[in-house]
């Protein structure tokens, strides 16, 4: 544990879970204030919310804002302000992805996977810009995908949401170079969260195999390291960037994903 935090809020957008909930974590572990967002169970969440602050010390608060909702997503940056005073730390981790052929991917789950997985970024970063600025430090930070910097098949909204994540991530890094804002992008490969494990039970009912096969054929596709990444591993590339080691460190999207995109 380290405090070069301390006294910083950080708003991780989907935190309740997965990648989320483990950058968080991290960066409270560097003494970062904590708004929790994303959705779930309230009273898991506020045990959630009540058991990060006792075990760091900290403060953390949380807004049920849906990320696909302008409104909701101004409502968020409003409470952070009024409960915190700014965002210092933004992490636009939020997402969703669907399986289908182009032909026939229902056209309301192209709508949701790319507000949800890049026009929310947009949102919470023009408006916590202002603050940064007026406070000449900030840091951004988007989670992408692997999928951000090559693509799948069968999942053309998500490969368009995270590249253009990767391109919004370097235009807010030029817009931003003369200042003590940084903006980059992590893309993780294959990281055993909810989101995944419902992949793996998909592969394991459609082809018939355990579970454990289906994680193994999962990773032999696509991993050569053949081990997932952990959401802490991706959280120590966030206080990597939140560092001042990182203060040159702009607009780059940096894989963490056991050797997916060298291939
Ligand atoms: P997850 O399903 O475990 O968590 C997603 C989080 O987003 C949850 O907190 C959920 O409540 C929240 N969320 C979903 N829709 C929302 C909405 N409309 N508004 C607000 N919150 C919403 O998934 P994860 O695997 O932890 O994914 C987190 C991010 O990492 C996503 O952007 C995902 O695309 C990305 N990612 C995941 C993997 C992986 O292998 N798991 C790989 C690359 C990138």
């Amino acid at each position: 544990m380290g405090n070069t935090l301390k006294g910083k809020t950080a708003l991780v957008t989907g935190s309740t879970s997965g990648i989320g909930l483990g950058i968080a974590r991290c960066l409270a572990a560097e003494g970062a204030n904590i708004l929790f967002n994303g959705f779930g169970d309230i009273k898991e969440i506020e045990a959630l919310q009540a058991a990060t602050a006792a075990e760091f010390g900290i403060q953390t608060a949380y807004h049920n804002a849906d990320m696909s909702k302008a409104a909701e997503i101004e409502a968020l940056m409003q409470f952070a302000e009024q409960k915190f005073g700014a965002v210092d730390v933004l992490v636009n981790n939020a997402g969703i992805q669907y399986v289908a052929n182009i032909e026939d991917f229902p056209v309301e789950k192209w709508d949701a996977i790319i507000a949800i997985n890049l026009t929310s970024a947009f949102h919470t970063t023009r408006l916590a810009l202002p603050k940064m600025k007026a406070r000449n430090w900030g840091r951004i930070i988007n989670v992408a995908s692997a999928h951000g910097l090559v693509a799948s098949a069968q999942k053309s909204a998500y490969v368009a949401a995270k590249h253009g994540l990767v391109g919004f991530t370097k235009s807010t890094a030029l817009e931003t170079a003369q200042t003590g804002i940084t903006c980059n992008a992590i893309c993780p490969g294959w990281v055993l969260t909810p989101l995944v494990q419902k992949q793996v039970d998909d592969r394991a009912a459609r082809e018939n195999i355990s579970n454990e096969a289906a994680k193994k054929a999962l990773l032999a596709e696509k991993q050569p390291s053949g081990e997932f990444v952990t959401p802490e591993q991706l959280g120590g590339l966030a206080v990597f960037f939140c560092s001042a080691a990182a203060d040159q460190v702009r607009g780059v999207a940096w894989n963490m994903d056991g050797g997916w995109v060298a291939q």
